[in-house]
């Protein structure tokens, strides 16, 4: 059910849930200071309670209801990169509620590059947004996506799908240089060309993981068996799922996609495949290897993705 921004405003001052887009992929958007909402999207989603949420806002004022101070080198960052895909965790403020942060002292904040997502912000104040899915499901990039996890009835933010469809970036700005925690469309090396602030870039044995709950939990898996494969195999299998990037060969067939070097509309299109091909009733994915070329932003993000579903 597509609903207009001053009903979605209205759902949110009377502490219900609904599915809002982003740039990135669909979130299940609550009141950040309503301690009963914020619950409801962790049942909803069936998400631990100790994998923390990220705050949305949609003006810098916003930043003094969560964070006592913030950091110089956090205002370079956000006049840099906001409103986008980048999510800074910062001190919390002692009034944000402890099951925004699942119980830890930092809170995680983001503004969405997305016209109704920013409109309804200005309405309603902050608002926490986990990805719009069920917890250890391919994060929501369609509509359909949001049905199919939560049923007709949940409402859903009127405008334009995710445009990205990855996951943003998650930067720790607590520590003397600024670690990713999570990969994402903005990299650690972008940052440093635009700030001149060094940023430990994303490895999966960073020090200070333990403090990304969320990278405890297995992600983006979708119920068929992912598997990476380094070449296209010569005999296609009709039972079998492919998602390929390299070949040149254009004959269509209906279980192959080929995106021909176009990584950014292979993030797009990732979750949904992943979806369509459990609904198809595809039991295997295979998925040729991503190049691991550092000048495409957007191909770190997606082989991490990869890698989680195919663990
Ligand atoms: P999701 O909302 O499903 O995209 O997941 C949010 C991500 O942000 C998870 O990986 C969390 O671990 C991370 N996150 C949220 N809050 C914090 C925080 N306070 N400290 C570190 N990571 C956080
Ligand atoms: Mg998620």
């Amino acid at each position: 059910m597509i609903v207009t921004v001053s009903q979605a405003a209205d759902i949110i001052l009377k502490g219900g849930i609904l599915a809002i887009p982003t740039e990135t992929v669909y979130g299940l958007a609550a009141d950040a200071f309503n301690v009963l909402a914020v619950k409801k999207t962790f049942e909803a989603k069936g998400r631990p309670a100790d994998n923390p949420l990220i705050v949305h806002i949609s003006n810098l004022k916003q930043m003094h209801l969560l964070c006592d101070d913030t950091p110089e080198i956090a205002d370079l960052i956000t006049t840099s990169f906001w409103p986008g895909p980048l999510t800074i965790v910062l001190n919390k403020k002692q009034t944000v509620p402890d099951v925004v942060t699942g119980g830890l002292h930092s809170v995680a904040i983001r503004m969405p590059d997305h016209p109704t997502a920013l409109e309804l912000i200005e309405q309603t104040g902050p608002l926490t947004a986990p990805s719009a899915n069920k917890s250890g499901r391919p994060s929501a990039t369609r509509p359909e996506h949001i049905t199919s996890d939560f049923g007709k009835s949940m409402p859903i933010l009127e405008g334009n799908s995710p445009g990205l469809g990855i996951e943003s970036t998650v930067l720790d700005l607590r520590s003397d240089t600024p670690l990713i925690l999570r990969p994402g469309s903005i990299t650690a090396e972008l940052i440093e060309e635009k700030t001149g602030i060094h940023v430990l870039p994303y490895t999966s044995k960073s020090e200070g993981l333990e403090n990304s709950p969320g990278t405890r939990y297995t992600h983006y898996r979708p119920a068929a068996n992912v598997q990476i494969i380094d070449h296209i195999p010569t005999h296609i299998e009709g039972n079998i799922y492919y998602i390929i990037h390299s070949s040149t060969d254009s004959a269509p067939l209906p279980n192959v996609y080929n995106y021909l070097g176009d990584f950014d509309k292979l993030a797009q299109d990732l979750y949904d495949h992943f979806r369509q091909a459990d609904h198809l009733g595809y039991s295997q994915i295979m998925l040729e290897e991503l190049p691991d070329d550092k000048k495409k932003p957007i191909i770190s993000a997606l082989r991490d993705r990869i890698s989680r579903a195919s663990s």
